[in-house]
């Protein structure tokens, strides 16, 4: 799967989306993530990107030609125009869930837009992006950390990121439950035991324990998922 990012900040991304489990997809070719610099479009002298808002009030806006100019080059440059999705990460839009992320997971490609400042002028939104989403209901400097998280969170569902499927399909949320408790070794820290059953060696009760344990905490802590 390929992602293109469209930012100012292209280092900021690429650090995030080097290290761990998405830097080895990287390098494995399991995904490819093309980064943009938007302020290489800039027409201007001074390479300036921004402008202020007309009507007055505070902070600069992106302005819309180098945005645009950006995207013919990612169309260009990636092909197949007609099979891409568009997607400005905004505070505006529609909240990221796993479910759309596993939407997402089912594209070929995705075109992310980065905003700055107090965002883009909404021209060139409405007249490259299919949608917009938000990572949560807080405002965030830039659109590049959402455009990482949508990242990560959309190639764990790809076929040779993860060992195995069950890996995403398990987990919190994903399955429309928060997830059990989880122990790993010593058996005893802090004073505290590795519950009985994961010892056992019975497979149908460490299911059946876990099942127990995962609704328990989804009552207690997200019972709106239920
Ligand atoms: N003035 C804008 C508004 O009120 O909607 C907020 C602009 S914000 C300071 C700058 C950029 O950060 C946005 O263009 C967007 O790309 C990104 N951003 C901020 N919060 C976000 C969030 N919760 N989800 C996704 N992107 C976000």
């Amino acid at each position: 799967m390929r992602f293109d990012i469209m930012t100012l900040f292209p280092e900021l991304v690429d650090t995030v989306l080097s290290s761990s489990i998405i830097g080895r997809a990287r390098n494995s070719g399991a995904i490819e993530v093309v980064l943009h610099q938007i302020r290489d479009y800039s027409e201007d002298k001074h390479r300036r990107v921004d402008d202020t808002p007309y009507g007055g009030g505070m902070g600069m806006l992106m302005a819309p030609g180098p945005v645009y100019r950006c995207y013919l080059d990612v169309l260009r440059q990636a092909g197949e125009a007609g099979r891409r999705r568009v997607i400005y990460m905004s505070p505006q839009g529609k909240l990221l869930t796993q479910k759309k992320v596993r939407e997402l997971a089912g594209c070929e490609s995705l075109i992310l837009l980065c905003g700055h400042y107090e965002g883009i002028d909404c021209r060139v939104i409405d007249a490259i992006c299919d949608e917009e989403l938000s990572i949560g209901d807080y405002v965030l400097t830039g659109g590049e950390l959402p455009a990482c998280i949508l990242v990560d969170s959309v190639a764990r569902c790809v076929e040779g990121v993860l060992a195995d499927e069950s890996c995403y399909l398990e987990e919190s949320v994903a399955c429309g439950m928060l997830e059990y408790p989880q122990y790993t070794k010593p058996a005893e820290f802090l004073g505290k035991k590795v519950p009985e059953v994961l010892l056992s060696g019975d497979h149908a009760a460490v299911k059946r324990w876990r099942y127990e344990q995962a609704l328990e905490k989804t009552k207690r802590c997200r019972p709106d998922l239920l």
